[in-house]
């Protein structure tokens, strides 16, 4: 068990609504950065969704990227800072829809960076729209009688799509169990020592509530994560090739 707050967390209050796995995911990445060594050489290159919301609660150098673009982003500023550890944390809205080209091409450049993208099945910070990432009949401000495949198309599935390209390692993971959330945490670790050890792209999915946007509670919201998010995208380590390379 772990008690201490790593020192990358401030004490202001954060603007997450309450049951948001956004903040899970943040208290992650500061806790495998600050077991790396790596806190005060990460720059964290967010948008303008719900992620971007981090900067306020936490430490690290920040770089604001257009909506969507993120990943692009790291890609750059790794490119001009070698020295330093890139993460892009996203959502799956932008990294899915609006910026899938640059997840896309940056995994087959397999840019040497940490893409983390916090996968809650919307766009959140916009109003509950339906993304690539949406459910099969799952209800959003778009699809308001649920998401239609034969309509709307499959929902987008990151692992069948990078999968098979070239990159150190793609992996997905859940908060909704303690169990679930302290792989996570591994799996995030892996993905930053991957980069320092510059093996090239990783890729990190997180299944996370978005209580607000989905209408229910908190809990029922971790209830959903686990009883339809992840028996639709199974979580696992899909490609790990950071040790072969
Ligand atoms: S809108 Fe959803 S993703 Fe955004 S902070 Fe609120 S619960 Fe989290």
């Amino acid at each position: 068990m772990k008690y201490k707050v790593p020192y990358t967390v401030t004490d202001s209050l954060s603007s997450w609504c309450p049951g948001c796995g956004h903040g899970i995911v943040a208290r992650l990445v500061c806790e495998a950065a600050e077991e790396l060594g790596i806190s005060e050489k990460l720059i964290v290159v967010t948008d303008v969704a719900c992620g971007s919301l981090l900067v306020g609660v936490l430490t690290f150098n920040n770089i604001g990227a257009a909506h969507g673009r993120p990943i692009i982003t790291a890609a750059g500023a790794k490119r001009a800072r070698k020295d330093a550890v890139v993460l892009a944390h996203i959502g799956d809205g932008a990294a899915y829809s609006i910026g899938i080209e640059s997840t896309i091409h940056a995994a087959l450049r397999n840019e040497n960076i940490v893409a983390l993208v916090v996968n809650n099945g919307v766009f959140g910070m916009t109003g509950g729209q339906m993304s690539p990432a949406t459910l099969p009949g799952q209800k959003t401000t778009s699809s308001p009688a649920g998401r239609d495949v034969e309509y709307n198309g499959a929902p987008f599935d990151i692992v069948k799509t990078i999968g098979q390209y070239d990159i150190a390692y793609l992996a997905r993971g859940s908060v909704d169990s303690p169990a679930e959330v302290t792989k996570a945490g591994k799996m995030i670790k892996k993905a930053f020592e991957y980069q320092l050890n510059n093996k090239g792209f990783s890729l990190v999915e997180i299944l996370s509530p978005c209580p607000t946007n989905w209408g229910l509670s908190p809990r029922d919201s971790m209830r959903r994560v686990k009883e339809e998010q992840k028996v639709f995208y199974p979580v696992g380590e899909f490609v790990d090739r950071g040790g072969s390379k």
